[in-house]
């Protein structure tokens, strides 16, 4: 009771199921589709407070903003492979990192964080396409990079 009292105070959003009243739906604000609070993920910062996207759109919104990140990071690094000096698609390059003992996270983590520590990072990299990534590494004998 208390939780979606309070939830409903938060938000103009919410709707009680007549059917299941512990059932709430919330009406995303991007698909604008009415969906039950199970498709919504929960804050991690705010426990109790939803995402204003359902998962689904919040997923789209999640790729679209980590793509944006990554060709921004692409665009910093010069925008071309520094061994073959070649241009490719966003999905094709690697940042990869000169000194593995200074490596803090690869790009899966460091696309989450904001950018100023994205690039502090990335000036620890250099911008490869997977090729030249690839063939790094085995001179390397690592698996490391990424
Ligand atoms: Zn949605
Ligand atoms: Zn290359």
């Amino acid at each position: 009771m208390l939780l979606y009292t309070s939830l409903l105070s938060q938000r103009k959003m919410f709707r009680l199921s007549h059917s299941n009243p512990l059932l709430i739906y919330m009406i995303c604000s991007k698909c604008k589709k009415d969906k039950p609070s199970s498709d919504f993920y929960k804050r991690p910062e705010r426990k109790n407070k939803p995402q204003a996207y359902c998962k689904e759109c919040f997923n789209i919104y999640c790729m679209e903003r980590w793509l944006d990140k990554k060709k921004k990071a692409i665009e910093y690094k010069g925008g071309i492979c520094v061994d073959c000096k070649g241009k490719f698609d966003y999905y094709l390059y690697d940042f990869h990192h000169l000194d593995r003992a200074t490596k803090e996270f690869g790009w899966h983590k460091m696309r989450l964080y904001g950018w100023n520590r994205i690039v502090k990072e990335l000036d620890k990299c250099v911008l490869l396409c997977c090729m030249c990534h690839r063939i790094r590494e085995h001179k390397i004998g690592t698996d490391g990079g990424t």
